[in-house]
């Protein structure tokens, strides 16, 4: 369901309606008739290492203040998802990184996103709190503050990252990850390659 209230092109009000030849409910205007057409948006976000220990941003944003999180945010037009994931790391976290590889897809259709989490490496092992965070820090695997993680997407990476590294495998991970306050978390993994 679209959360647009008004028209994008004439500003009058919208209306859910199924336009012809479409298969499913729009938000169209009900004066100029433009369709809004509304698709998932990417994510892209890193697994940064430095030593054996991984970079992680406490957020200074809602939703979930106060939580770590891994440095990720919605894609930009006019860029790659390779830039996008280097870019958050520079604006969240104050830190370049190098030799970014594509570590995992996870679909979250019940919020209309698609994540690419890229794995790498920090370049010189500098951070520090961008706009959206309140703090960054790097965590050993044994320190890893598995309770306070702001989103599964989040807990899910983390978990692949050390399960990989024990196996030392580069497989790429592709998932559905359904998750709602209140329910049971599902995540279905699929094998990719
Ligand atoms: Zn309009």
């Amino acid at each position: 369901m679209s959360e647009l209230l008004f028209c994008q092109r004439c500003g009058s009000g919208l209306q859910q309606i199924v336009p012809a030849g479409d298969n499913r409910p729009r938000a169209v205007c009900t004066s100029c008739e433009f369709i809004h057409y509304e698709n998932p948006k990417n994510v892209v976000g890193c697994l940064l290492e430095w030593h054996g220990k991984i970079l992680l941003c406490k957020r200074a944003i809602e939703p979930r203040r106060g939580y770590w999180t891994l440095p990720a945010g919605y894609m930009e037009n006019q860029e790659t998802t390779l830039e996008g994931a280097a870019r958050e790391v520079r604006e969240e976290a104050c830190a370049e990184c190098d030799d970014l590889r594509l570590f995992a897809v996870y679909n979250l259709p019940r919020i209309s996103q698609v994540y690419m989490m890229f794995s790498g490496r920090l370049r010189d092992g500098k951070a520090e709190a961008g706009d959206e965070s309140l703090e960054v820090r790097l965590f050993s695997q044994k320190d890893i503050p598995w309770d306070n993680l702001a989103f599964p997407i989040v807990t899910e990476s983390l978990t692949r990252f050390f399960e990989r590294k024990q196996e030392r495998t580069r497989e790429v991970h592709y998932a559905d990850i359904f998750s709602r306050p209140g329910a049971p978390l599902e995540i279905h993994r699929h094998p990719i390659g």
